[in-house]
């Protein structure tokens, strides 16, 4: 597979560099997700069948759902000077600022670092950047590379590649759904992926805060009066008084986008006071990596997002009068 820019650019070379390596950081973003927390597991699985050591360090914790893949259990949340680093991999983090502020503070020109991504907002932060924006999922990259490295690929690595594709491609029905991703879907499950298993984990085991929360979401949705944006608004407050703050469900922002004429759906949620996550989905043609890029943050066409420094209201004002110029 081949790449779009700089260092090290294909599943190849980036698979002879890992194997001539050892003593391996894994990191991810914050508020990791689905493809995250999978291609990280299945990485840190793949090298360590190769005799290699592979700590994966993530600022926050891995959502519940996800604790199913065993591999989450040794994820380390703090940074510690015994872990022996020598290589840094990043994992779909379009930036190095999304391995968040306290493991960026640790982080030296000592080490040789890799970044495997498929964010187009991708600004090749690393001595090897290996960014493919075409494709659905780091997962499918980390499986390309897995291959590669002629590492066996086992149940467990399998299933937490799954997640990764199913959580980013919507359970297969995003346009960067692909006939290559099918074909790794179709790898993943004759390697033997539990699809039952799978399915009951990532959908079937909400916890009653998190229906709490999909319930505030829909109590607090507002669409436009022309009805081509509909934004949810989460305040810190309302979240907390739930018991519902440490929960971000991937699949909240989707009530948006799931209303006829909708073309951009937009969720704020205030995580703390005054910091706002704010969520883009597009429907159509309209980029919002570019809507999002213009508040700091990035991510694909169809699925972005940012942090907002300020306040719920200045968010939203600010977000939505961009969204409504690009709109016009
Ligand atoms: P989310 O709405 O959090 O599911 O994010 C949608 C997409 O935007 C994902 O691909 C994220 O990696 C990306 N994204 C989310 N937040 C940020 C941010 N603060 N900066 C850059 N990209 C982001
Ligand atoms: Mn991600
Ligand atoms: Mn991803």
């Amino acid at each position: 597979m081949k790449g779009i820019n700089k260092g090290l650019i294909n599943s190849e070379q980036i698979a002879r560099e890992l194997l001539d390596r050892d003593n391996f950081l894994l990191l991810g973003h914050i508020i990791p997700d689905g493809d995250c927390v999978g291609s990280l597991a299945a990485l840190k699985l793949g090298l360590e069948s190769m005799g290699k050591k592979a700590e994966v360090l993530l600022q926050d914790q891995v959502p519940e759902i996800y604790r199913f893949l065993p591999a989450t259990a040794k994820f380390r949340h703090e940074w510690s000077d015994d872990i022996n680093i020598k290589n840094v991999v990043f994992i779909d983090c379009s930036e190095l600022a999304r391995v968040g502020d306290k493991i960026a503070a640790n982080l030296n020109s000592s080490f040789t670092t890799i970044n495997i991504d498929h964010h187009a907002t991708n600004d090749l932060f690393a001595d090897h950047n290996w960014v493919e924006p075409g494709v659905a999922a780091t997962a499918e990259l980390i499986f390309a590379v897995l291959k590669d490295m002629q590492v066996k690929l086992t149940v467990e690595m399998a299933t937490a590649l799954f997640c990764g594709l199913v959580m980013d491609t919507g359970r297969f029905m995003y346009s960067s759904t692909t006939d290559k991703t099918m074909n790794v879907a179709a790898g993943l499950l004759k390697a033997g992926v539990d699809i039952n298993q799978v399915r009951i984990n990532l959908f079937e085991s909400k916890t009653s805060q998190e229906i709490l929360l999909i319930r505030l979401a829909l109590n607090n949705i507002i669409v436009s009066d022309d009805g081509r944006i509909a934004w949810i608004t989460l305040p810190y407050e309302e979240v907390k008084s739930i018991g519902a703050l440490g929960i971000h469900p991937e699949s909240i922002i989707n009530y948006t986008r799931e209303i006829k004429g909708v073309q951009v759906g937009i969720l704020f949620r205030e995580i703390s006071p005054g910091i706002i996550k704010v969520g883009f989905r597009a429907k159509g043609s309209v980029d919002v990596s570019r809507i999002a890029g213009k508040i700091g943050g990035g991510g694909h066409r169809q699925a972005a997002g940012a942090t907002y420094e300020g306040s719920l209201a200045e968010a939203k004002e600010t977000v939505l009068q961009l969204v409504k110029d690009v709109l016009h």
